[in-house]
């Protein structure tokens, strides 16, 4: 799932525990998994920043155009979860459940270059937990796209409920 909806869905979980922000994280981290076992829909990644890739950088335009591609995504979930729950007055707990919510597929790229035991096992849960449906390659991306902004909706209206109660 992009790091829009997840940082989104991380910010909305830690905006309810708005005076603990390690268990914000905790929520965030979780939701990552949880999220990605829905069949969903992906962005193309060229280069070898993408883990079903892996192998060494190379500085060409096929990283360029990944890292911009990440970056924007990344930007889009920072700026949406601080439009949507910034004003909760919780902003530590909320940059901690972004964090959380993304985490995830960071350590992903980690595990392609530093394998060890804990990010290897962080890495299983990854691939047992994920949707062996990819929306793009399956021909089904307005499906996919339209799916993860109604997740994004039902995250931030669940939470602003809940909060209001
Ligand atoms: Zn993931």
């Amino acid at each position: 799932m992009t790091l829009t909806t997840h940082a989104i869905a991380g910010a909305a979980l830690a905006s309810l525990t708005p005076a603990q922000p390690v268990l914000g994280f905790c929520l965030g981290f979780a939701s990552h998994y949880a999220l990605d076992a829905i069949p969903h829909w992906d962005y193309p990644l060229y280069s070898s920043i993408d883990p079903d890739r892996g192998g060494a950088l190379v500085l060409d335009r096929a990283l360029f155009i990944d890292l911009f591609d990440i970056g924007c995504d990344l930007l889009l979930g920072i700026a949406l979860s601080f439009f949507f729950f910034g004003g909760s007055g919780a902003l530590l707990a909320i940059i901690a459940g972004i964090a959380g919510g993304i985490a995830p597929d960071f350590l992903q790229f980690i595990y392609t270059r530093l394998p060890t035991r804990p990010i290897k096992a962080m890495q299983d849960l990854h691939n047992r937990t994920h949707s062996p449906h990819r929306l793009r390659q399956e021909g089904r991306s307005v499906l996919g796209i339209a799916s993860q902004v109604l997740i994004i909706a039902m995250f931030v209206v669940a939470a602003n409920i809940l909060a209001a109660h």
